[in-house]
């Protein structure tokens, strides 16, 4: 390790099919923030000779690792055993600062140089964990490093914990999309290193995230021991905005702080098994949660009501769970308090000037039950419309107001209008719920945010109506959790700008989610 090298290496793995493209392959890593290269010759067309050897490793611009992998062990290589580790006792006359050998290597077989003792356990956590990081322990590698698929981000946790308890320097990675924060909290947690892929598509594993992600989406550089960390818990969570959003705010506002997309497959005791994890490992540091489609339910059920805001009980649902230091747990809703404040901001009125306004909603989803609850809580006189009748009658007994089909939408006579249902998302822009904004419509709300600006958003300026676009409440949802988390003022245009940019950029493409 030279004066330079980080205590916690951004480590690219190199995975190139020629030995010149793996060549400048290293020069790029350096430009994108590499610390260390991690040369991967079982990804290499051809087994590399001597002079390939010579060509990878003299003077190279980064630190580099060798690693050979078999097929096995998860890697490319097919031949024999006994010619991948003569290739690694080859490469070590050129000096590589490490040689990767996986755990089942005699000792006799290691090449002479300092080794990296590795475990890849792609199936889950091996039953055999213990045993297999005290024989890594043991040995006379310079680093310890174990590797295993994550079933939940409660292996991730598990991963941490092993690097916190091993004396050897160790990577510790929980493989897959949910074990991503074992890779983006192994600075937090004094790894030897974290690997990160030269662009999307080149990486060793899936779901390794980039560099250009971790230096700036996931705030490598900012990362300290006493970084707190908050995360969006969802499946699926891989599209979501809010890692950009919370990250950027947090950056924008100077806060300690780091923002991770945590997939939880969908059921209760999946959702419960990470906030046990959580309950068990507090040193981890979670502050703070998201939590989106299909866990709003799961979290209000495992908080119970009497630790979540007035109204989330009655919706059924929270969005957000903050962490106090002691390790208690609050739940609250903003997505209502997004969507009013959205509606209260535009007219320039106060929440208890929503009392007797008539609304109506359309849609008896997920959305128009935190709507509803919210403008029934303020008096509102709310009417529901939705397609299946049975769905939108329960919501409106829940709530005690009233429900209709959708033929009844031609005899709508409210002076709010609140889009709840997905016609008009994207792709399907062209549609509306609605043929014609009724003449006694005021204010069209449309919760959709992709397209900002949706076929009834049209309509309702056609016609005159003063118009809010499902930016302001995805925006809105997103400040709230920052300024409940943080106590302080969210940097809100910083963080309309990141939707704005993100929306702009996938326009045509997928969109977004939280
Ligand atoms: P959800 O629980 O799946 O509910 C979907 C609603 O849309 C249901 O009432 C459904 O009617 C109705 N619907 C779907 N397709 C329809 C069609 N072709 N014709 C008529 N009605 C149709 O979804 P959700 O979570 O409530 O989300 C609803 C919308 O809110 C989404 O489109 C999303 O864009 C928006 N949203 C906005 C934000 C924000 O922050 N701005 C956040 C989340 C979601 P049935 O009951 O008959 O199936």
């Amino acid at each position: 390790m030279t004066d330079e090298t980080p205590a916690t290496r951004l480590i690219c793995p190199l995975t190139s099919p020629d030995v010149e493209t793996m060549r400048a392959d290293m020069e790029t890593a350096r430009s994108l923030g590499a610390d260390t290269v991690e040369l991967r010759l079982d990804f290499l067309h051809r087994t590399p000779d001597a002079k390939d050897l010579e060509r990878l490793l003299t003077d190279p611009p980064l630190e580099t690792i060798l690693t050979h992998r078999p097929q096995r062990e998860g890697g490319h290589f097919k031949g024999d055993e006994s010619s991948r580790l003569k290739v690694l006792r080859e490469a070590a006359r050129f000096k590589p600062a490490f040689i990767d050998v996986e755990i089942f290597v005699d000792r006799a077989e290691w090449p002479d140089a300092p080794v990296i003792l590795s475990h890849h356990d792609f199936e889950g956590v091996p039953s055999d964990l213990d045993e297999i990081v005290a024989r890594m322990e043991a040995s006379e590698a310079a680093v310890n490093k174990i590797a295993f698929a994550a079933a939940g981000p409660e292996d991730a946790v598990l991963a941490l914990e092993i690097l916190r308890s091993c004396a050897k320097p160790t990577i510790a990675l929980a493989m897959g999309e949910a074990g991503l924060a074992s890779r983006i909290l192994a600075k937090k947690f004094g790894s030897f290193g974290t690997f990160a892929a030269l662009g999307a598509g080149a990486g060793s594993a899936p779901h390794q995230p980039t560099l250009e992600q971790m230096r700036e989406l996931y705030r490598w550089d900012a990362l300290e021991p006493s970084t707190s960390v908050y995360g969006v818990i969802g499946c699926p969570v891989g599209h979501s905005m809010s890692p950009a959003i919370h990250n950027a705010a947090f950056a924008a506002a100077g806060i300690d702080a780091i923002y991770l997309p945590l997939r939880i497959e969908d059921a209760q005791e999946n959702f419960n098994r990470f906030m046990n994890a959580l309950a068990e490992h507090r040193w981890v540091d979670f502050k703070g949660l998201s939590v989106t489609i299909p866990h709003k339910q799961h979290a209000l059920q495992y908080l119970g009501s009497e630790r979540c805001d007035e109204l989330a009980d009655e919706i059924g649902a929270i969005n957000t769970i903050t962490i106090s230091p002691d390790g208690s747990l609050r739940g609250d809703n903003t997505d209502y308090h997004a969507a009013i404040d959205a509606l209260c901001n535009t007219l320039d009125i106060t929440r208890e000037d929503l009392r007797g306004k008539s609304v109506a909603i359309l849609g008896a989803g997920g959305v128009a039950r935190a709507i509803v609850a919210a403008l029934a809580h303020y008096g509102s006189n709310v009417i529901i419309y939705n397609r299946t009748i049975e769905r939108g009658e329960r919501l409106a007994r829940d709530f005690s107001c009233e429900a209709a089909g959708l033929d009844a939408l031609k005899d709508l006579n409210a002076e709010i209008v609140i889009n709840c249902t997905s016609v008009g998302m994207h792709p399907k822009t062209a549609a509306s719920p609605l043929e014609e904004i009724p003449p006694s419509v005021k204010v069209v709300f449309d919760t959709i945010y992709n397209p900002i600006e949706t076929r009834l958003l049209q309509q309702g300026r056609t016609s005159g109506c003063a118009c809010i676009s499902g930016l302001e409440m995805f925006v809105n949802q997103a400040v709230a959790q920052f300024e409940i988390w943080t106590h302080r003022k969210a940097p809100r245009d910083v963080m309309r700008k990141v939707v704005l940019d993100h929306l702009t950029r996938e326009a045509g493409g997928l969109g977004g989610t939280r």
